[in-house]
């Protein structure tokens, strides 16, 4: 079975602000307990979050062993103020911000940084990015502070320049990476950057009535097509869902995901084995290397 490589234990797959409630006057266990038995259930032994900014990933670190999980956290992502990102994170003004940030998640024995580079994919508008993504320059100084901290980073990322500009700067991981061009794809495939297209949270979508299945319908066609290349382009891509996104449950998310991959990647003979080795360069590199 494969490990989750992008989930939210925090959230519940259905109504997000219900889920992060929960945990508002301190986390609650049970709801935690209740999910990462949800993972053991399906088979899942590698888990690697996103962080929230209520301590509940950081606890479920302590406990996520006696399900037989090995769960990597980044305790929080962080975001630039005015920018996406604080439904899962804190933010920062300046870069001094930014450094406190990185060394708190050290203190708080954090597994790897978790950044929040652009906006979402806009279902609304028929393929755009929601809100401004931050620039070249912040992207790469964002990447070095964590990288000279010894923590690799996750990067929640969307839009062919600003992922390209993630990918320059030497970003480890590329999360959601939705609008890639040609040229951007081509990067992917020169850099060691892992992918994951988190494409089940399009797809469970499609026929939800929340929004024009038409729209949604285009857009997980144009990531899949993306996903091909990259696949044929011999970039390195991974299996997470989002777990805990609108209408991905825990536990099963990431076998919906891994369904979908197989769906559009029918003529890939070396399919599982590609999506072992690059789960496995997400297991190797998203540890802290040094104290
Ligand atoms: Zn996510």
């Amino acid at each position: 079975m494969f490990g989750e490589c992008h989930g939210h234990i925090i959230m519940d797959g259905r109504n997000y602000k219900q889920a992060v409630a929960i945990h508002k006057d301190g986390v609650k266990e049970g709801d935690i307990r209740r999910k990462l038995a949800l993972y053991q259930k399906a088979g899942v032994t590698f888990l690697r979050d996103g962080g929230d900014a209520l301590g509940v990933s950081e606890y479920t670190k302590r406990i996520a062993p006696e399900y037989g999980i090995d769960y990597r956290t980044p305790i929080y992502a962080i975001h630039k103020n005015g920018h996406y990102g604080g439904i899962v994170g804190l933010g920062f003004d300046t870069m001094k911000e930014y450094r406190h940030l990185v060394e708190t998640v050290r203190q708080k024995k954090g597994d790897f940084i978790k950044v929040m580079f652009s906006g979402i994919m806009d279902f609304a508008s028929d393929g755009g990015v929601t809100g401004t993504p931050l620039d070249r320059a912040e992207i790469r100084e964002m990447i070095h502070i964590a990288h000279e901290e010894g923590f690799a980073v996750m990067a929640h990322v969307n839009g062919a320049r600003t992922v390209q500009d993630a990918i320059e700067a030497g970003v480890d991981s590329i999360e959601h990476g939705n609008f890639m061009d040609e040229e951007c794809l081509q990067a992917l495939a020169e850099s060691t950057a892992v992918w994951v297209p988190t494409i089940v949270t399009v797809h469970n979508l499609y026929g939800c009535g929340r929004f024009d299945d038409g729209v949604i319908e285009r857009l997980r066609n144009l990531q899949a097509s993306k996903i091909r290349e990259a696949f044929a382009e011999n970039a390195i891509v991974a299996l997470g869902s989002d777990a805990g996104a609108y209408l991905v449950p825990h536990g099963q998310g990431i076998w919906d995901e891994y369904h979908v991959f197989q769906r559009i990647l029918q003529n890939t003979a070396d399919l599982d084995s590609r999506l072992k080795r690059a789960e496995e360069e997400i297991q190797a590199r998203f540890q802290r290397t040094s104290d």
